[in-house]
């Protein structure tokens, strides 16, 4: 048995091995994607895939970026923690975003099969542990995942943790049945073999020095060659510079590290014996087994661009202090990727100005967002789906400086343009609001009149959450059942 891990050695359908095809002719598209990593690609795949004509170009090569350096965990949700997108846009449109990056995993692992990209090497469940002991928290955070946001969660007790992870760094843990990881690097040379046979042309070695987003057909310039699409879909990344400097800095480059060890032997099946992803709840250590006995591991981040092999040594000492039983471990590779962290935390998704799309900032949870994003952008412009813009609220901030600084003239109408959506979901949600008190106005007096008591209030931003009953599958393994608050309650039904 042969696990395949994210490797950084070149395969028979990476940019190396493969002659690369540079765009050397004018050409007319429907959409021009600029960046050719997960963001870029999954666009060109969608669009191409719904009939639109596509060229990605792609600086560099395919997985050039973060893309080609990732380690292929698959989760739901977002950088940013569900609580704090509550308290920011409310829980409706926390659910609805919930819901989209969920979405966007299932795209992942409907085209991560062995018969669509042969090799992937999908295996399930992660695990996310707790660097401090905190059961209180867990039980609400399984609580708020199962019962609001209908994703599959397990509560794993310090005990059961501990059987699995022979380390006393870590506490209790959420278990995702429904994650999953593959080889990362295959996974974006797939995409794009899927996208070209779905008709999109890829150009590599083929960087987009100026964009003229002005007219409805937009102009678009490389070293040796124009194109005109009607659409522009900037997904570049940090690296995208030239064509909209000022978009780049509104991401906050951060590059990170990750190494595989040498093979292990034995001890590494008596000190981990779990086979998923494992991540620890501060986002520090990644980590999980590949080809049988080898740790895959990313830890380390700068905000500079450093020479991955001066970190062999950390990743080295990290691993053996996290699980000193392992004893010293040899450092087979290392590598690293720069990912771009907005300053709120969520990706950029949406449009500039008409024709002009973003697709970037997907910081250390890339897999399921730009499948997301790829989705979202793809069927907004040939279907109409406005769904992106419950991004909207997310405006484009300046990294480089003060919190809440705008970056210039394009991202002020970015601004103007959430300010419009803020205030249609912000009618929207009062529409809701009234909806939802008629509602409960007609329940309170069924239940009256039924003798049951009403259901249970939805959590407001910033407000305790009320007492709850819980289903089984959200309750730490081994932890006593859980009072019913609500035994006679009917859970919403109107
Ligand atoms: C070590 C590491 C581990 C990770 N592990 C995971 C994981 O397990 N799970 C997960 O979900 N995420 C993970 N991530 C995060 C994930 O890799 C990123 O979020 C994701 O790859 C970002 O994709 P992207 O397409 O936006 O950017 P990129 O991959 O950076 O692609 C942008 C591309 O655009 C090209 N480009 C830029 N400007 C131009 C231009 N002007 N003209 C032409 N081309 C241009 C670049 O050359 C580049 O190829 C990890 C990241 C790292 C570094």
């Amino acid at each position: 048995m042969s696990e395949i891990y994210t490797s950084t050695a070149s395969g028979p359908d990476s940019g190396t091995a493969r002659e690369r095809s540079r765009l050397s002719f004018d050409l007319d598209v429907d959409i021009c994607v600029v960046g050719a990593g997960l963001a870029g690609l999954t666009v060109g795949l969608e669009a191409a895939r719904l009939g639109a004509s596509v060229a990605v170009l792609e600086g560099r090569h395919v997985g050039w970026g973060a893309s080609g350096h990732q380690l292929g965990t698959v989760m739901p949700g977002f950088g940013l923690p569900v609580g704090d997108l509550i308290a920011r846009i409310g829980f409706e449109d926390t659910r609805e975003l919930w819901a989209l990056s969920k979405q966007g995993a299932e795209f992942v692992r409907a085209n991560a099969s062995e018969q669509l990209i042969p090799g992937i090497a999908i295996s399930e469940g992660a695990l996310e542990v707790s660097n401090v002991d905190a059961g209180d928290q867990l039980i609400s955070r399984l609580q708020m995942l199962a019962e609001d946001f209908e994703t599959e969660v397990e509560g794993w007790q310090v005990e059961r943790v501990r059987d699995h992870l022979r380390t006393d760094r870590y506490f209790h843990g959420v278990y995702f049945p429904r994650a999953f990881q593959i080889d990362g690097r295959k996974y974006v040379h797939g995409l794009a073999a899927l996208a070209r046979r779905a008709g999109a042309r890829i150009f590599e070695d083929t960087p987009v020095v100026s964009i003229d987003s002005s007219g409805i057909r937009k102009r678009i310039v490389t070293p040796s060659a124009r194109l005109r699409a009607s659409h522009i879909v900037l997904a570049g990344n940090v690296h995208l510079g030239a064509p909209l400097r000022r978009l780049s800095e509104t991401l906050l480059p951060v590059w990170r590290y990750a190494a595989i060890t040498a093979p292990l032997g034995e001890r590494l099946a008596e000190t981990i014996a779990f086979k998923g992803s494992v991540t620890d709840t501060d986002g520090i250590d990644h980590f999980r087994i590949v080809d049988g006995d080898r740790l895959m591991w990313a830890s380390p981040e700068t905000t500079w661009d450093a020479r991955p092999t001066r970190f062999a040594s950390a990743i080295a000492r990290r691993i053996r202090t996290v699980f000193p039983r392992l004893g010293p471990v040899e450092i087979a590779e290392v590598w690293g990727g720069a990912v771009g962290e907005t300053v709120h935390g969520m990706p950029q998704i949406g449009q500039l100005r008409k024709g002009l799309w973003v697709a970037s900032g997907f910081g250390r949870q890339g897999l399921n967002t730009t499948a997301m994003a790829g989705q979202l952008i793809a069927r907004s412009i040939l279907w109409g789906d406005e769904r992106w813009r419950l991004f909207s609220p997310f405006e484009l901030v300046w990294a480089g400086g003060s919190t809440g600084r705008v970056a210039g003239h394009v991202i002020g109408m970015w601004g103007r343009g959430s300010a419009a959506a803020a205030g249609a979901l912000a009618r929207y949600r009062e529409r809701v609001r009234k909806q939802e008190r008629i509602r409960e106005a007609r329940l309170a007096e069924a239940n009256r009149q039924a003798g049951t008591r009403p259901p249970r209030p939805r959590p407001q931003p910033g407000r305790p959450r009320p007492e709850r009953a819980r289903p089984d599958r959200a309750r730490p393994e081994g932890s006593p059942p859980p009072a019913v608050a609500n035994p006679g309650g009917s859970e919403g039904a109107s």
